[in-house]
Protein backbone atom coordinates (compact mmCIF):
# COMPACT_ATOMS: atom_id res chain seq x y z
CA UNK A 1 0.00 0.00 0.00
CA UNK A 2 1.16 3.23 -0.83
CA UNK A 3 0.40 6.46 1.69
CA UNK A 4 0.20 10.01 1.04
CA UNK A 5 2.10 11.58 4.20
CA UNK A 6 1.64 15.77 4.13
CA UNK A 7 3.88 17.03 6.68
CA UNK A 8 6.05 14.12 6.85
CA UNK A 9 9.24 15.86 7.17
CA UNK A 10 8.28 17.58 10.89
CA UNK A 11 8.53 15.67 14.26
CA UNK A 12 5.28 13.49 14.62
CA UNK A 13 5.24 13.41 10.70
CA UNK A 14 8.98 11.70 10.33
CA UNK A 15 8.48 9.34 13.24
CA UNK A 16 5.35 8.07 11.47
CA UNK A 17 7.24 7.75 7.95
CA UNK A 18 9.93 5.54 9.68
CA UNK A 19 7.34 3.07 11.42
CA UNK A 20 5.39 3.03 8.19
CA UNK A 21 8.17 1.93 6.04
CA UNK A 22 9.32 -0.79 8.72
CA UNK A 23 5.85 -2.10 8.64
CA UNK A 24 6.12 -2.59 4.90
CA UNK A 25 4.28 0.61 3.56
CA UNK A 26 5.40 2.95 0.64
CA UNK A 27 5.61 6.29 1.64
CA UNK A 28 5.28 9.51 -0.32
CA UNK A 29 6.10 12.73 1.87
CA UNK A 30 4.59 16.15 0.67
CA UNK A 31 5.92 18.82 3.09
CA UNK A 32 6.60 22.70 2.09
CA UNK A 33 9.36 22.54 4.57
CA UNK A 34 7.95 25.62 6.43
CA UNK A 35 8.47 24.16 9.93
CA UNK A 36 10.58 21.48 8.97
CA UNK A 37 14.18 20.47 7.40
CA UNK A 38 14.33 17.06 4.44
CA UNK A 39 17.25 16.53 6.73
CA UNK A 40 14.29 14.36 9.04
CA UNK A 41 13.82 12.30 5.77
CA UNK A 42 17.48 11.53 5.13
CA UNK A 43 17.72 10.26 8.55
CA UNK A 44 14.49 8.01 8.13
CA UNK A 45 15.55 6.67 4.73
CA UNK A 46 19.27 5.58 6.86
CA UNK A 47 17.67 4.08 9.81
CA UNK A 48 15.27 2.17 7.48
CA UNK A 49 17.38 1.51 4.44
CA UNK A 50 14.41 2.27 2.58
CA UNK A 51 13.29 5.38 0.18
CA UNK A 52 10.98 7.85 0.64
CA UNK A 53 9.67 9.84 -2.26
CA UNK A 54 9.40 13.47 -1.31
CA UNK A 55 7.52 16.86 -2.76
CA UNK A 56 8.01 19.87 -1.50
CA UNK A 57 4.52 21.42 -1.54
CA UNK A 58 1.94 23.00 -0.25
CA UNK A 59 -1.20 21.56 0.88
CA UNK A 60 -2.72 25.11 -0.78
CA UNK A 61 -1.04 25.03 -3.88
CA UNK A 62 -4.27 23.10 -5.72
CA UNK A 63 -2.51 22.94 -9.21
CA UNK A 64 0.84 21.35 -7.51
CA UNK A 65 -1.40 18.85 -5.65
CA UNK A 66 -3.38 17.47 -9.07
CA UNK A 67 0.04 17.26 -10.64
CA UNK A 68 1.37 15.19 -7.60
CA UNK A 69 -2.41 13.06 -7.24
CA UNK A 70 -2.13 12.16 -11.07
CA UNK A 71 1.64 11.04 -11.12
CA UNK A 72 1.06 8.96 -7.52
CA UNK A 73 -1.77 6.42 -6.61
CA UNK A 74 -2.64 6.37 -3.21
CA UNK A 75 -4.43 4.10 -0.91
CA UNK A 76 -4.89 6.81 1.92
CA UNK A 77 -3.49 9.73 3.54
CA UNK A 78 -2.10 10.36 6.40
CA UNK A 79 -2.99 14.22 7.27
CA UNK A 80 -0.38 15.97 9.46
CA UNK A 81 0.75 19.38 7.62
CA UNK A 82 -0.18 22.12 9.64
CA UNK A 83 0.69 25.09 12.11
CA UNK A 84 0.93 24.40 15.68
CA UNK A 85 2.16 26.67 17.55
CA UNK A 86 -0.57 28.27 20.33
CA UNK A 87 0.96 31.47 20.85
CA UNK A 88 1.70 32.14 17.33
CA UNK A 89 -2.22 31.34 16.27
CA UNK A 90 -3.46 34.42 18.62
CA UNK A 91 -0.97 36.90 17.15
CA UNK A 92 -1.72 35.52 13.64
CA UNK A 93 -5.00 33.75 13.33
CA UNK A 94 -6.06 34.54 9.24
CA UNK A 95 -2.49 32.52 9.01
CA UNK A 96 -3.55 29.79 10.61
CA UNK A 97 -7.15 29.70 9.94
CA UNK A 98 -5.73 29.79 6.29
CA UNK A 99 -2.84 27.42 6.03
CA UNK A 100 -4.67 24.33 8.27
CA UNK A 101 -8.38 25.24 7.37
CA UNK A 102 -7.96 26.15 3.27
CA UNK A 103 -5.16 23.89 3.55
CA UNK A 104 -7.18 21.26 4.17
CA UNK A 105 -10.36 21.79 2.02
CA UNK A 106 -7.79 22.09 -0.96
CA UNK A 107 -6.18 19.00 -0.03
CA UNK A 108 -9.62 16.71 0.41
CA UNK A 109 -10.76 18.59 -2.71
CA UNK A 110 -8.15 17.06 -4.34
CA UNK A 111 -8.34 13.83 -2.67
CA UNK A 112 -12.21 13.21 -3.53
CA UNK A 113 -11.85 14.25 -7.46
CA UNK A 114 -8.71 11.57 -7.23
CA UNK A 115 -10.98 8.95 -5.34
CA UNK A 116 -8.87 9.26 -2.47
CA UNK A 117 -11.42 8.83 0.51
CA UNK A 118 -9.21 7.37 3.28
CA UNK A 119 -7.96 9.84 5.36
CA UNK A 120 -6.51 10.18 9.29
CA UNK A 121 -6.03 13.80 10.35
CA UNK A 122 -3.80 14.60 13.11
CA UNK A 123 -6.20 16.55 15.54
CA UNK A 124 -5.40 17.46 19.60
CA UNK A 125 -6.63 16.65 23.18
CA UNK A 126 -7.35 20.53 22.63
CA UNK A 127 -10.41 19.82 21.04
CA UNK A 128 -11.84 19.53 24.59
CA UNK A 129 -10.86 22.88 26.11
CA UNK A 130 -10.95 22.64 29.67
CA UNK A 131 -12.17 18.95 29.39
CA UNK A 132 -16.02 18.23 31.80
CA UNK A 133 -14.10 15.33 33.22
CA UNK A 134 -11.18 13.33 33.63
CA UNK A 135 -9.53 10.49 32.43
CA UNK A 136 -11.04 11.72 29.28
CA UNK A 137 -13.09 9.94 26.83
CA UNK A 138 -14.58 10.44 23.05
CA UNK A 139 -17.22 10.90 24.39
CA UNK A 140 -16.51 13.86 26.55
CA UNK A 141 -18.16 17.23 24.76
CA UNK A 142 -16.01 19.05 22.76
CA UNK A 143 -15.44 22.42 24.55
CA UNK A 144 -13.87 26.30 23.91
CA UNK A 145 -10.39 26.00 22.38
CA UNK A 146 -8.85 29.37 23.93
CA UNK A 147 -6.72 30.12 20.27
CA UNK A 148 -7.01 29.95 16.98
CA UNK A 149 -4.95 26.84 16.64
CA UNK A 150 -7.24 25.15 18.83
CA UNK A 151 -10.09 26.14 16.67
CA UNK A 152 -8.78 24.94 13.51
CA UNK A 153 -8.52 21.65 14.79
CA UNK A 154 -12.03 21.55 16.52
CA UNK A 155 -13.54 23.05 12.63
CA UNK A 156 -11.30 20.62 10.79
CA UNK A 157 -12.84 17.45 12.93
CA UNK A 158 -16.16 19.01 12.20
CA UNK A 159 -15.55 19.44 8.09
CA UNK A 160 -14.32 15.70 8.13
CA UNK A 161 -16.90 14.64 9.61
CA UNK A 162 -19.59 16.20 8.00
CA UNK A 163 -17.71 15.11 4.63
CA UNK A 164 -18.04 11.26 5.88
CA UNK A 165 -21.61 11.52 6.53
CA UNK A 166 -22.56 12.68 3.38
CA UNK A 167 -20.46 10.30 1.20
CA UNK A 168 -20.52 6.91 3.30
CA UNK A 169 -17.70 6.13 0.88
CA UNK A 170 -15.40 7.98 3.07
CA UNK A 171 -13.20 6.45 5.81
CA UNK A 172 -11.88 9.47 8.58
CA UNK A 173 -9.94 8.80 11.76
CA UNK A 174 -9.98 11.53 13.90
CA UNK A 175 -6.98 10.86 16.44
CA UNK A 176 -6.84 13.41 19.26
CA UNK A 177 -3.09 13.22 20.47
CA UNK A 178 -1.85 14.28 24.26
CA UNK A 179 1.53 15.28 24.79
CA UNK A 180 3.65 13.82 22.26
CA UNK A 181 7.26 14.20 23.58
CA UNK A 182 10.14 12.16 23.62
CA UNK A 183 12.53 10.99 20.40
CA UNK A 184 13.70 7.66 18.24
CA UNK A 185 15.87 5.48 20.02
CA UNK A 186 18.52 6.39 17.50
CA UNK A 187 19.18 9.49 18.69
CA UNK A 188 19.52 10.62 15.35
CA UNK A 189 15.63 11.87 14.85
CA UNK A 190 13.55 14.06 17.66
CA UNK A 191 12.26 17.17 17.82
CA UNK A 192 13.19 20.28 16.51
CA UNK A 193 11.86 23.88 17.18
CA UNK A 194 12.82 27.41 15.82
CA UNK A 195 13.36 29.23 18.09
CA UNK A 196 12.57 29.51 22.22
CA UNK A 197 10.22 26.43 22.52
CA UNK A 198 6.61 26.71 23.54
CA UNK A 199 6.49 23.21 24.92
CA UNK A 200 7.59 21.97 28.29
CA UNK A 201 10.06 19.20 27.02
CA UNK A 202 12.24 20.52 24.10
CA UNK A 203 12.43 23.98 26.93
CA UNK A 204 13.90 21.49 29.79
CA UNK A 205 16.19 19.81 27.09
CA UNK A 206 17.41 23.12 26.08
CA UNK A 207 17.78 24.14 29.61
CA UNK A 208 19.80 20.90 30.26
CA UNK A 209 22.14 21.63 27.45
CA UNK A 210 22.91 25.01 28.62
CA UNK A 211 21.31 26.75 25.94
CA UNK A 212 18.78 28.41 28.09
CA UNK A 213 19.35 28.71 31.81
CA UNK A 214 16.38 27.87 34.08
CA UNK A 215 12.44 26.71 33.29
CA UNK A 216 10.06 28.73 34.06
CA UNK A 217 6.92 26.72 35.52
CA UNK A 218 3.91 28.25 34.98
CA UNK A 219 2.06 28.55 37.95
CA UNK A 220 1.77 26.37 40.50
CA UNK A 221 -1.80 27.55 42.39
CA UNK A 222 -4.03 24.90 40.14
CA UNK A 223 -5.45 22.11 42.02
CA UNK A 224 -3.44 18.93 41.42
CA UNK A 225 -1.63 17.15 43.79
CA UNK A 226 2.06 19.64 43.87
CA UNK A 227 -0.38 23.12 42.33
CA UNK A 228 1.66 22.86 38.57
CA UNK A 229 -0.53 21.64 35.61
CA UNK A 230 -1.12 17.85 34.75
CA UNK A 231 -0.68 16.35 31.17
CA UNK A 232 -0.88 13.34 29.36
CA UNK A 233 3.15 12.88 27.83
CA UNK A 234 3.17 10.21 25.33
CA UNK A 235 6.33 9.27 23.39
CA UNK A 236 6.63 9.49 19.68
CA UNK A 237 7.22 6.68 18.60
CA UNK A 238 4.34 5.20 20.25
CA UNK A 239 2.22 8.22 18.48
CA UNK A 240 3.45 7.27 15.26
CA UNK A 241 2.69 3.48 15.72
CA UNK A 242 -0.61 4.38 16.38
CA UNK A 243 -1.13 5.62 13.20
CA UNK A 244 0.24 2.45 11.76
CA UNK A 245 -3.16 0.51 13.68
CA UNK A 246 -5.28 3.44 12.40
CA UNK A 247 -4.43 2.48 8.66
CA UNK A 248 -5.87 -1.22 9.74
CA UNK A 249 -8.70 0.45 10.56
CA UNK A 250 -9.28 2.19 7.79
CA UNK A 251 -8.40 -1.34 5.86
CA UNK A 252 -12.14 -2.55 7.72
CA UNK A 253 -13.68 0.75 5.84
CA UNK A 254 -14.37 1.99 9.42
CA UNK A 255 -15.96 5.04 8.34
CA UNK A 256 -15.77 7.98 10.50
CA UNK A 257 -13.53 7.30 13.98
CA UNK A 258 -12.65 8.89 16.58
CA UNK A 259 -9.93 7.87 19.15
CA UNK A 260 -7.48 9.35 21.68
CA UNK A 261 -3.48 9.06 21.81
CA UNK A 262 -2.45 9.19 25.34
CA UNK A 263 -1.05 7.00 28.05
CA UNK A 264 -3.81 7.14 30.30
CA UNK A 265 -1.02 8.57 33.09
CA UNK A 266 -1.04 12.47 33.80
CA UNK A 267 2.50 13.77 35.53
CA UNK A 268 2.54 17.59 36.61
CA UNK A 269 5.38 19.58 35.24
CA UNK A 270 7.55 19.02 38.75
CA UNK A 271 6.76 15.38 38.24
CA UNK A 272 8.26 16.11 34.58
CA UNK A 273 11.38 18.09 35.55
CA UNK A 274 12.17 15.41 38.50
CA UNK A 275 11.59 11.95 36.02
CA UNK A 276 14.02 13.89 33.40
CA UNK A 277 16.73 14.41 36.19
CA UNK A 278 16.67 11.19 37.43
CA UNK A 279 16.74 9.69 34.14
CA UNK A 280 19.64 11.20 32.92
CA UNK A 281 21.79 12.70 35.86
CA UNK A 282 21.23 16.33 34.98
CA UNK A 283 19.80 19.31 37.18
CA UNK A 284 16.76 21.43 35.62
CA UNK A 285 17.11 24.57 37.44
CA UNK A 286 13.42 26.04 37.47
CA UNK A 287 11.20 29.11 38.44
CA UNK A 288 7.89 29.86 39.34
CA UNK A 289 6.44 32.01 37.11
CA UNK A 290 2.99 33.26 36.62
CA UNK A 291 0.28 30.81 35.33
CA UNK A 292 0.04 31.11 31.21
CA UNK A 293 -3.03 32.42 29.51
CA UNK A 294 -4.98 29.81 28.24
CA UNK A 295 -3.85 26.78 30.14
CA UNK A 296 -5.52 24.13 32.05
CA UNK A 297 -5.20 22.45 35.21
CA UNK A 298 -5.58 18.92 34.13
CA UNK A 299 -5.51 16.88 31.31
CA UNK A 300 -5.01 13.13 30.58
CA UNK A 301 -6.88 10.30 28.85
CA UNK A 302 -8.41 7.27 29.10
CA UNK A 303 -6.34 5.66 26.10
CA UNK A 304 -9.31 2.31 26.20
CA UNK A 305 -10.90 3.00 23.11
CA UNK A 306 -7.59 2.69 21.10
CA UNK A 307 -6.84 -0.60 23.04
CA UNK A 308 -10.37 -2.18 22.45
CA UNK A 309 -10.37 -1.23 18.84
CA UNK A 310 -7.32 -0.51 16.80
CA UNK A 311 -5.29 -2.56 19.77
CA UNK A 312 -2.78 0.18 20.05
CA UNK A 313 -1.42 1.08 23.54
CA UNK A 314 1.32 3.12 24.45
CA UNK A 315 4.63 1.26 25.20
CA UNK A 316 7.06 3.79 26.78
CA UNK A 317 7.15 5.19 30.26
CA UNK A 318 8.03 8.91 31.12
CA UNK A 319 11.93 7.64 31.88
CA UNK A 320 12.04 6.64 27.96
CA UNK A 321 10.72 9.45 26.89
CA UNK A 322 12.96 11.87 28.94
CA UNK A 323 15.99 10.00 28.22
CA UNK A 324 14.96 9.43 24.30
CA UNK A 325 14.51 13.50 24.77
CA UNK A 326 17.94 13.78 25.96
CA UNK A 327 19.35 11.37 23.94
CA UNK A 328 18.66 13.62 20.75
CA UNK A 329 18.74 17.00 22.47
CA UNK A 330 22.73 15.78 23.26
CA UNK A 331 23.77 14.19 20.11
CA UNK A 332 22.31 17.13 17.67
CA UNK A 333 22.63 20.68 19.73
CA UNK A 334 21.32 22.11 16.58
CA UNK A 335 18.85 20.17 15.79
CA UNK A 336 18.68 19.41 11.93
CA UNK A 337 20.68 22.27 11.89
CA UNK A 338 18.08 23.94 9.59
P1 LIG B 1 5.65 19.93 12.82
O1 LIG B 1 5.59 21.40 12.66
O2 LIG B 1 6.96 19.33 13.20
O3 LIG B 1 5.11 19.21 11.49
C1 LIG B 1 4.16 19.79 10.66
C2 LIG B 1 4.71 19.75 9.25
O4 LIG B 1 3.76 20.32 8.35
C3 LIG B 1 6.02 20.55 9.10
O5 LIG B 1 7.00 19.73 8.50
C4 LIG B 1 5.63 21.72 8.19
O6 LIG B 1 6.70 22.12 7.35
C5 LIG B 1 4.47 21.13 7.41
N1 LIG B 1 3.49 22.11 6.89
C6 LIG B 1 2.89 23.14 7.56
N2 LIG B 1 2.04 23.79 6.75
C7 LIG B 1 2.12 23.19 5.53
C8 LIG B 1 1.50 23.42 4.27
N3 LIG B 1 0.65 24.44 4.09
N4 LIG B 1 1.79 22.59 3.24
C9 LIG B 1 2.67 21.58 3.40
N5 LIG B 1 3.29 21.31 4.56
C10 LIG B 1 3.03 22.11 5.63
O7 LIG B 1 4.54 19.52 13.89
P2 LIG B 1 4.25 18.12 14.59
O8 LIG B 1 4.48 18.31 16.05
O9 LIG B 1 4.93 17.02 13.88
O10 LIG B 1 2.68 18.04 14.38
C11 LIG B 1 2.09 17.33 13.30
C12 LIG B 1 0.57 17.52 13.35
O11 LIG B 1 0.09 17.07 14.61
C13 LIG B 1 0.13 18.98 13.20
O12 LIG B 1 -1.06 19.03 12.46
C14 LIG B 1 -0.12 19.38 14.65
O13 LIG B 1 -1.05 20.43 14.74
C15 LIG B 1 -0.68 18.09 15.23
N6 LIG B 1 -0.52 17.99 16.68
C16 LIG B 1 0.72 18.17 17.24
C17 LIG B 1 0.86 18.12 18.63
C18 LIG B 1 2.19 18.37 19.27
O14 LIG B 1 2.24 18.63 20.48
N7 LIG B 1 3.32 18.26 18.57
C19 LIG B 1 -0.27 17.84 19.43
C20 LIG B 1 -1.50 17.64 18.82
C21 LIG B 1 -1.63 17.70 17.43
N1 LIG C 1 4.97 24.58 30.87
C1 LIG C 1 5.77 25.26 31.77
N2 LIG C 1 6.85 25.94 31.29
C2 LIG C 1 7.19 25.97 29.97
C3 LIG C 1 6.36 25.27 29.05
C4 LIG C 1 5.26 24.59 29.54
O1 LIG C 1 5.51 25.26 32.98
O2 LIG C 1 8.18 26.63 29.60
C5 LIG C 1 3.81 23.81 31.37
C6 LIG C 1 2.45 24.27 30.83
O3 LIG C 1 1.93 25.30 31.63
C7 LIG C 1 1.64 22.97 30.89
C8 LIG C 1 2.68 21.87 30.64
O4 LIG C 1 3.95 22.47 30.94
O5 LIG C 1 1.13 22.78 32.20
C9 LIG C 1 2.69 21.37 29.19
O6 LIG C 1 2.79 22.50 28.31
P1 LIG C 1 3.03 22.33 26.75
O7 LIG C 1 3.11 23.72 26.18
O8 LIG C 1 4.20 21.43 26.51
O9 LIG C 1 1.73 21.55 26.24
P2 LIG C 1 0.18 21.95 26.29
O10 LIG C 1 -0.48 20.89 27.09
O11 LIG C 1 0.06 23.31 26.88
O12 LIG C 1 -0.22 21.90 24.86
Amino acid sequence: MRILVTGGAGYIGSHTVLELLNTGYEVVVLDNLSNSSPESLKRVEKLTGKKVTFYEADILDRDKLNEIFSKEKFDACIHFAGLKAVGESVEKPWEYYENNIAGTLTLVDVMRKHNLKNIIFSSSATVYGDPAFVPITEECPKGQCTNPYGWTKSMLEQVLSDIQKADKEWNVILLRYFNPIGAHKSGTMGEDPNGIPNNLMPYITQVAIGKRDHLTIFGNDYDTHDGTGVRDYIHVVDLAIGHVKALNKIKENCGLKIYNLGTGHGYSVLDIVKNFEEANGVKIPYEIGPRRSGDIATCYASADKAKEELGWTAQYGIKDMCADAWNWQKNNPNGYGK
